[in-house]
């Protein structure tokens, strides 16, 4: 594509445009804002919002809107044209006051009981760290969401909150180490997204996937993934077409959009950009996610981001890439050149240790949803048990570390951190482990288990809090050393004997893994009530109350908010289902039925004694089927509105756990089992062979 470079941004307010249009006073302003985090003043707000609009009225746009994340996991926007009367005349203004600050209404997005209806008035407020662009005509400001009473009711807000948190105790860090240059610290987020494609007439015929995004029926084609002809093979013309329009929407909107390919399963395929700050990380994933699925429609495709569209089939993970740098350019999950560096990145690398090991909880919270629930586990993707994956070098040196002996590689090498040399570590040069929850990759650690549905908000925010945390820790306990070099290695020493439980190099999809993992006490929380339930424990409020990054109330509001979106999502599965069964494949499959009969009945009256065993045989087979299916229909109505009556979320959702997803499972097979009998002309859905297997 030869205009690429004049196309890519072409739609973002970003840094270029804001140095040519603004005074240079205010483009220090605002620079100072994205990198230290001062304040902007009214005035300073003024001048870049009339720049801001008359740089998109050029481009033709007429309204602009607060772009906010509230907890549905999606994002929101309430769209304001720019004009104002001015007399007999109509004028476009916008002003500093409008770019700072919106009110949209606050009651219809969930808030976990922090917010009453009526009490409804929310504010959005302009996050000068992500920047302006245009989307369907109009000016977006990504925004931070909050009620009335200050509590954050969005994903952005603790995501900033916990970015502030890591800042700060790694420049605690980074000073003990003499780094007096570094004034910022980042974490970066690279998401790698999965996701299938379906020919939307095929969609449009499947409730399943209108209501829920996944198919709550359907037996396995005779071909699925088993030869593995799909992972990396070549792109099908139709959705090469897709992806190329695809990366050029999003190069359009400054997304770095970096690598596509087809993924292991049929119709499955991964998109990657070139990864960023974690706050523009996340909104630029979810504006990769709204454009994929819009961009579908217009090719006659579907865009599916369920985690586990198709039973049988691998689901949709999306791996977040995770790294710490400072402004100066430092990657300081890189290992160094020298003992120096090298004793800095082991520190830091004890912190995310630590971090991830005293709060297993909360990283498995961070990917719970009921979607997520099938592919956890599923020999496709991490088991719900954390675990780090460093490979054998990294492993090596913390053993030579932790027993005191040298490190092999260089022989009669004592490691004394700080002084003597330790050995220049660089990518590990064993292979992938792609099996791991958490895994170092060079220069970055790669968490596997987000779910592809999922805003990165909450994996970010809450890993940026946990290594706070750590730090946090090890400069307290440093700060006031009178022997760094000493305390330092006795730091290092202890966390490794403390945590090294989490550390697993091996096979994360096996059976022994499960068990070794249970004798090391790591934490197996396979459903997402079991996980949501540790998260306002003691711990979690002291944590995170004790960065600034939720307040207790602001917890408990994401505990409800996240154990009610489970519930909500497990009821309409089970509605579909009940839907589904009673008004298409029952009347389906008794067509079919009279069809047997038929035969039979013409077979008997036609040709006298004709063999009509195997009519007989289906009919007989169809009829108990049938029976047993409408049989556990009744019995999941009966069991959804016995839950009306528990109120405990807690409660709730684990009764949908043990009780509905059981139900439902029986259901399910059993409709499945009919579709392998049933005349294909007569099933009333598109099977998973025409699914899989039309484009
Ligand atoms: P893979 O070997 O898995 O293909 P890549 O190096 O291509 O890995 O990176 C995959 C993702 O990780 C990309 O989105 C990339 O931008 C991101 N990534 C690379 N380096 C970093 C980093 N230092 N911090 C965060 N993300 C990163
Ligand atoms: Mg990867």
């Amino acid at each position: 594509m030869s205009n690429l470079s004049q196309i890519f941004a072409s739609m973002v307010f970003n840094d270029s445009v804001m140095k040519e249009r603004l005074p240079k006073d205010t483009y220090k302003a605002i620079k100072k804002c994205m990198e230290e985090g001062s304040s902007i003043s009214l005035n300073d707000a003024n001048v870049i919002a009339n720049a801001m609009k008359d740089w998109a009225i050029e481009k033709g746009v007429t309204h602009f809107t607060h772009w906010f994340q509230p907890m549905t996991g999606i994002t929101a926007e309430k769209h304001d044209s720019f004009i104002e009367r001015c007399e007999d005349q109509i004028i476009m203004e916008f002003s500093g006051k409008e770019l700072i600050k919106g009110e949209p209404d606050a009651s219809s997005f969930p808030s976990g009981g922090l917010r009453d209806t009526f009490e409804a008035r929310g504010y959005t407020s302009w996050d000068p760290t992500s920047y302006v662009f245009i989307k369907d005509n109009t000016l977006c400001i990504p925004s931070v969401f909050c009620a009335y009473t200050e509590e954050a009711l969005d994903k952005k807000t603790p995501l900033l909150r916990s970015m502030e948190a890591i800042n700060k105790q790694a420049l605690r860090v980074l000073k003990l180490f003499g780094n007096n240059d570094v004034t910022r610290v980042f974490t970066n987020a690279g998401p790698e997204q999965e996701y299938f494609l379906i020919d939307k007439d095929l969609y449009d015929k499947r409730r399943d996937l209108i209501y829920c995004g996944r198919t709550l029926f359907g037996a396995m084609p005779p071909k699925g993934q088993d030869l593995d002809d799909h992972y990396f093979g070549t792109i099908k013309p139709r959705v090469l077409k897709y992806m190329q329009d695809l990366d050029k929407e999003l190069w359009k909107l400054g997304i770095p959009a970096k690598s596509e390919h087809n993924e292991v399963a049929p119709a499955q395929h991964e998109l990657a950009p070139i990864f960023t700050t974690v706050n523009i990380a996340t909104d630029q994933n979810q504006l990769t996610m709204e454009i994929m699925k819009k961009l579908a429609t217009y090719h006659n495709l579907v865009c599916l981001l369920h985690e586990k569209p198709f039973e049988g089939i691998n689901g949709s993970g999306k791996h977040n890439n995770w790294s710490i740098s400072t402004n100066t350019g430092v990657n300081l999950l890189s290992p160094g050149e020298n003992p120096q560096e090298n004793a800095q990145f082991l520190l830091f690398l004890m912190a995310i240790i630590k971090a991830v090991d005293t709060h297993q909880d909360l990283l498995r919270i961070s990917v719970a949803s009921a979607g997520n629930d099938h592919r956890l586990g599923a020999n496709e993707a991490p088991p719900a048990i954390i675990s780090i994956f460093l490979g054998t070098e990294l492993t090596e040196i913390l053993e030579a570390i932790e027993n005191g002996y040298s490190y092999s590689k260089k022989p009669n090498m004592k490691l004394d951190i700080g002084v003597d040399s330790l050995p220049p570590f660089t990518k590990d040069t064993t292979d992938r482990n792609r099996t791991s929850p958490f895994a170092f990759t060079g220069n970055k650690f790669e968490f596997r288990m987000v779910g592809s549905t999922f805003s990165i908000a909450s994996p970010n925010i809450f890993l940026n809090t946990i290594v706070a945390d750590s730090l946090c820790e090890f400069a307290d306990i440093l700060e006031n050393s009178d022997d760094f070099k000493n305390d330092l290695n006795k730091l290092i020493k202890e966390t490794i004997k403390k945590h090294k439980r989490i550390l697993f190099n091996g096979n994360n999809y096996s059976n022994e893994w499960i068990l070794e993992a249970k004798r090391r006490g790591l934490l197996n929380l396979k459903t997402t009530p079991e996980a949501i339930s540790y998260l306002n424990n003691d711990k979690n409020i002291k944590l995170f109350t004790k960065h600034n990054v939720f307040s207790e109330v602001e917890l408990q509001s994401r505990y409800e908010i996240l154990l009610e979106k489970y519930c909500k999502t497990v009821n309409i599965e089970s509605l579909t289902m009940i839907d589904m069964v009673k008004k298409d494949i029952i009347p389906s499959v008794n067509a079919y039925v009279n069809e047997l009969l038929e035969i039979v009945v013409r077979k008997k009256s036609l040709l006298g004694n004709i063999n009509y065993k195997t009519e007989e045989y289906l009919l007989n087979k169809i009829s108990d089927i049938i029976y047993l299916t409408y049989e556990k229909v009744e019995d999941l109505e009966v069991l959804i509105n016995d839950l009306d009556k528990h109120t405990d979320l807690l409660d709730k959702s684990n009764l949908y756990k043990d009780i509905i997803i059981p139900t439902m499972n029986n259901l399910r097979a059993l409709v499945d089992t009919l579709e392998g009998i049933v005349a294909r002309k007569y099933w009333p859905y598109p099977s998973y062979g025409d699914l899989l297997f039309s484009i």
